[in-house]
């Protein structure tokens, strides 16, 4: 996807503070952070939407919440608890149309979110 956002950081193109890297999944730190950790993890692989998601995608998308546990463990805040959260299309407030899920720690989040 050319014109992607996320695919540009996956391609180096634009930088970013990557926090980790396999062959198909990178997170890095959102640069508008709202918790004292913020991480977007990604699947390499362009997929708009969690609308987009078929089938062969699944275990893919499922090492996004595998790789945020990880890297709230390392962080230390495994244990106290974290919220992720994936925003789809307009009205869910998602903004890049590049799968992501945000990974924040480090205070307490209250539910429902508005
Ligand atoms: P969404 O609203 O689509 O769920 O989340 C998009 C996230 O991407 C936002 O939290 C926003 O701060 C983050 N973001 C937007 N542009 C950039 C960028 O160029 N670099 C990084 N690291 N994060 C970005
Ligand atoms: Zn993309």
């Amino acid at each position: 996807m050319q014109d992607c956002l996320f695919c540009k950081i996956v391609k180096r193109e634009i930088p970013a503070d990557i926090v980790f890297e396999d062959d198909e999944v990178l997170a890095f730190n959102d640069i508008n952070p709202q918790a004292p950790t913020h991480i977007l993890v990604i699947p390499k692989r362009h997929i708009a939407t969690l609308n987009d998601i078929e089938e062969p995608d699944q275990a893919l998308v499922g090492k996004l919440p595998r790789v945020a546990a990880r890297l709230a463990a390392e962080r230390g805040f495994a244990d106290a608890g974290y919220r992720v959260v994936m925003n789809c299309n307009d009205q869910g407030g998602q903004t890049v149309y590049h799968v992501h899920m945000h990974l924040m720690g480090g205070r307490r989040f209250t539910w429902p979110a508005g």
